[in-house]
């Protein structure tokens, strides 16, 4: 079905907003009621619920996951599917706050991440599309590329990051666009078919004897002797141990990391079948694209390179799918104008959570577990410490990572609405805008020789 106007959009029913649910199985069936106790209790169904579940239930614990949604109803059936390094801030920077030494140990969980992802993933025989196909990461300005360059190399000698450098003239190998000033390929990294992924999480974990409720929020934790009572409208749980895994869907049931993490919608849409011929011109690596802008865009073929899937931050302020499905096929159509006419099909949204110093963070607070805060990068992080979050809750050595015991910082007055966001983002896409436009516009006068054309190589 091919949509182009908002009207279309509004008459599809919600479910079909998301790309990635249409064309699988119905996940797994979970259960109705709750136990009333439970060894772990988990709230939360997306990856880091589900993989702390895992864990605890596969040492034999009595595990329970509440979401208040359907199960997977959050982030983790409706992502892009990219998976990163994860870890936004740069050595340099993590090294003036944790020292050059614990530095790299953060940075190497954003690997360790994605390795885990692609051993979980072989272990237990999903079929999700998992590819190392690499990201391409595309230079707006010619002065992005300038960094981009000096970055990669940079990432390459103090982290032994493999990336090839793309200059402009190169860079219809990666992108059928002129939209952009050339960019890197980080060649190792991943992409997934993000709910059939969850699907075999939710599997593996009702195999291992998870007990998973939907539509049964936690509305409330009290502490009781050496372990907690968590209230549900389906009845009140005695838990052991407790984890908190709600990321950008996080309430007031815990005002500790509601005060934490910054919830930021991110907004998809997908287009309507394409021609392969297309596809193959546009996007011919196979490879997920996202750029240097501050708000940024990532983009990819569907797995079965029949649609692009096309997502970023579309306006300053929360909208919804119906609003926002158009101002992104627009901004589409701005990188690829051949696209101009082709209808969406399938426009949805959903709530990431950043927080004020972009690490991810887990840890316990009065004795309630959590991890969270990925920052827009959680198909991998989210998986890797929900399993290491299990591995704590146990009490087990080899839960600890490098993440532990990292301040999780707030901010005065902040309650969990990001008020500031509507002036920041308004501000970053201006400035975004403004420098596309000029970087055209130089381009076109002949300016844009003077950047670095000749930088094509592979580092690492
Ligand atoms: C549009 C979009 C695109 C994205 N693209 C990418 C990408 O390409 N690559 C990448 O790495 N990351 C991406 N992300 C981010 C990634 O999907 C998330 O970081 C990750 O899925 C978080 O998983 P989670 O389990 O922590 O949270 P979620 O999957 O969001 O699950 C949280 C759950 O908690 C439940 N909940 C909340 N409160 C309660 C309560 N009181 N009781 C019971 N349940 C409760 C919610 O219903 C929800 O189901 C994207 C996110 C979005 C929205």
């Amino acid at each position: 079905m091919a949509l182009n106007s908002t009207a279309d959009i509004v008459s599809l029913p919600e479910k079909h907003h998301v790309y990635w649910t249409d064309d699988i199985a119905p996940l797994p069936e979970t259960h109705t009621s709750v136990v009333s106790e439970a060894d772990v209790v988990i709230i939360g169904s997306g990856y880091t619920g589900m993989h702390a579940a895992i864990v605890a239930a596969s040492h034999g614990k009595t595990t329970q996951v509440l979401d208040a949604q359907t199960p997977g109803w959050g982030c983790s059936t409706r992502n892009g599917g990219q998976i990163s390094g994860s870890v936004k801030p740069s050595l340099h920077r993590l090294s003036k706050r944790f020292g050059v030494e614990r530095a790299h140990a953060i940075r190497a969980e954003g690997e360790a991440s994605l390795n885990w992802v692609e051993h979980f993933v072989e272990t237990n025989n999903i079929k999700c599309d998992f590819a190392r196909n690499g990201r391409f990461h595309a230079a707006h300005t010619p002065r992005h590329f300038d960094k981009l360059v000096t970055e990669a190399k940079r990432l390459n000698a103090e982290e032994n990051t493999p990336i090839k450098i793309v200059p402009r003239h190169d860079q219809y190998q990666e992108i059928g666009s002129d939209a952009y000033f050339g960019g890197v390929v980080f060649t190792h990294h991943a992409s997934l078919h993000p709910a059939k992924y969850y699907s075999g999480i939710l599997q593996t974990a009702l195999d291992a004897g998870v007990r998973v409720t939907g539509l049964c929020p936690a509305t409330s934790i009290e502490r009781s002797g050496a372990g907690f009572i968590v209230s549900t409208p389906k009845g009140r749980l005695k838990a052991g141990k407790v984890v908190i895994a709600t990321n950008g869907y996080s309430g007031n049931l815990m005002p500790y990391v509601q005060r934490r993490v910054i919830p930021i919608g991110s907004y998809i849409i997908a287009t309507e079948r394409l021609p392969r011929s297309v596809i193959d011109r546009l996007i011919p690596s196979d490879r997920v694209i996202s750029d240097t802008c501050k708000v940024v865009y990532y983009y990819r073929p569907s797995p079965d390179r029949s649609r692009i899937l096309f997502g970023g931050r579309v306006s300053a302020n929360e909208t919804n799918p119906v609003t926002s499905g158009p101002k992104l096929q627009h901004d589409l159509c701005r990188i690829f104008p051949e696209l101009k006419g082709i209808g969406v099909s399938h426009s949805w949204s959903g709530k990431v959570a950043y927080s004020f110093d972009e690490l991810m963070h887990i840890g316990q607070h009065g004795g309630v577990h959590y991890a969270m805060g990925y920052c827009g990068s959680g198909v991998g992080m989210a998986s890797y410490l929900g399993m290491r979050l299990g591995q704590q809750v146990l009490g087990l050595a080899e839960g600890k990572t490098a993440l532990d015991n990292v301040d999780f910082p707030t901010r005065p007055f902040y309650r969990g609405k990001p008020w500031f966001l509507p002036a920041i983002v308004g501000w970053y896409r201006m400035y975004d805008r403004w420098q596309c436009r000029q970087a055209q516009r130089n381009s076109a006068n002949g300016e844009a020789g003077r950047f670095a054309e000749d930088a094509s190589q592979t580092v690492g």
